[in-house]
């Protein structure tokens, strides 16, 4: 067989939507694993509803995710006079033939047929029509085959037939000259010498025509794989009324652009009862055939999960320069704080998101303005006061400064005067970020720095005293 070629063929109608992510990182993969080539081409013939900003956001969503393309973007807008000339073609093969009925003329007659209970479509009047009107306006029709049927193999579907009967002559060329959308997509499949056509099965119903037009070009007809949608919780198709599904958005919430990935093969792919694929064992172990009949529905627990496992086991130094935005975000500056990697190692543990990491961040770079009251009305007012005398001591009198040192310093003050872990870490939790959610407090001492932590149990003694 020759070289796999595949194309991601997104409309630049909208932002990078999740499930054209999914298409994108299933055509990229087969490549991959195929040793193919993987084209971006962008379907923008509808001139009213194409912008530059879509096909930025879709760049822009795919380029996060990783998905980097060997050919193109191709723009559809720039192959306008391909098209003519293969229009022409089929004209000049009979293929094809100019329709001078008016959509007057058209409407009325659908009208008619449903009616009568007949399913509408077109009557073929200008089919075997001779003559040429000379300045009256016209459209192009795809000579469709009578009879029989039109079949194929869908690498997940299984084979589909269309009785022939069921397609009537496609228009290829409107009135104003421009070509029509299945038009395009045959001519520019063909021409990029497509082997293997993978697209959301919202597709299925253009194929016929599509292979009707490619054995009418003498053009082989390419191998097609139709990926069930992505369904919401209530089953209806993912759409913005269940939450983001722009792929932007997620890396906006603080998701990790190999989480995303991660979950999207997942959803509707499947090997083995496995989960977490890096991007080479994707690569290594993606196959089309994998890929399951029916729709997927979209699982945000599950992202989390994976996200959260991806955060846990990355680079401190990575996360540390993803988190930034995140934190600029809350008027954040890390300057004049602790090291940021350092923050990150103490909250990947725990964070399922980066935007959670961020917000569990702050305290670390702006001293708490208040305190959780109710969980400082847990502990006696003395017995505070006690525990923040009693740790200013310890820390200022030692020369401890890292994690273990500074655990062991706790200890030894329970030991010392009979408290309990509880007793002491809960209040310096507070005096240190506020609430009670943070770290280990060896940890959180340890990358504050001891002077830091000394002076914030200041300002929270004050604050107790006065109560
Ligand atoms: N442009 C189409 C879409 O965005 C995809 C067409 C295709 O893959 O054949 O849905």
């Amino acid at each position: 067989m020759s070289e796999l070629r595949v194309r991601f063929a997104p409309s630049p109608t909208g932002y990078l939507h999740v499930g054209g992510a999914r298409t994108a990182l299933f055509n990229w993969l087969l490549a991959k694993n195929k040793g193919g080539t993987f084209i971006l081409r962008i379907e923008d013939t509808d001139v009213e509803r194409s912008t530059k900003e879509s096909v930025d956001a879709i760049l822009e969503g795919m380029k996060w995710l990783g998905l980097e393309w060997d050919e193109g973007p191709f723009y559809q807008s720039d192959s306008f006079p391909l098209y003519k000339e293969y229009v022409q073609k089929l004209l000049d093969a009979g293929k094809a033939y100019k329709c001078y009925c008016t959509s007057e003329e058209l409407d009325a007659k659908r009208t008619i047929a449903m009616e009568e209970g007949r399913k509408p479509k077109y009557d073929g009047t200008c089919r075997e029509r001779v003559d040429q009107p000379a300045g009256q306006p016209y459209v192009v029709r795809f000579r469709a085959p009578k009879g029989g049927v039109t079949a194929f193999d869908d690498l997940i579907k299984g084979t589909i037939t269309f009785p022939n009967e069921e397609l009537d002559d496609l228009i290829i060329q409107r009135t104003d000259g421009t070509p029509t959308y299945n038009f395009c997509v045959v001519i520019d499949d063909a021409t990029m010498r497509i082997t293997t056509v993978i697209r959301g099965d919202d597709h299925v119903n253009n194929t016929p025509r599509q292979i009707q037009l490619y054995e009418a070009l003498g053009f082989p007809v390419p191998q097609f794989a139709h990926v069930p949608m992505i369904l919401g919780s209530d089953k209806a198709r993912l759409s913005k009324r269940h939450g983001a599904t722009s792929v932007i958005a997620y890396r906006d919430m603080g998701y990790l652009p190999e989480a995303l990935m991660n979950y999207l093969v997942r959803l509707g792919w499947s090997h083995g009862d496995d989960e977490i694929f890096s991007r080479e064992e994707m690569i290594q172990k993606f196959d089309i055939g994998n890929v399951g009949r029916s729709a997927s529905v979209f699982n945000t627990e599950k992202l989390n999960w994976l996200n959260a496992h991806y955060i846990k086991n990355g680079d401190p130094e990575r996360l540390a320069a993803l988190l930034l935005p995140h934190l600029s975000k809350r008027r954040v500056t890390t300057r004049n704080g602790p090291d940021l990697m350092s923050v990150v190692r103490t909250l990947q543990e725990r964070a399922q998101t980066l935007e959670e990491m961020a917000e569990r961040a702050v305290f670390y770079y702006n001293p708490p303005t208040s305190y959780d009251d109710a969980a400082l009305a847990k502990f006696d007012k003395e017995l505070l006061l006690a525990v923040f005398a009693a740790v200013t001591e310890k820390l200022s009198s030692s020369p401890a400064t890292d994690t273990a040192e500074i655990d062991g310093l706790f200890k030894e003050i329970c030991s010392e005067k009979g408290w309990k872990m509880g007793q002491v870490g809960q209040p310096i939790r507070i005096a240190l970020s506020g609430g009670t959610q943070a770290p280990g407090i060896g940890e959180i001492v340890a990358t504050l720095g001891v002077e830091e932590t000394v002076r914030r149990i200041q300002r929270v003694r004050e604050f107790v005293a006065v109560k």
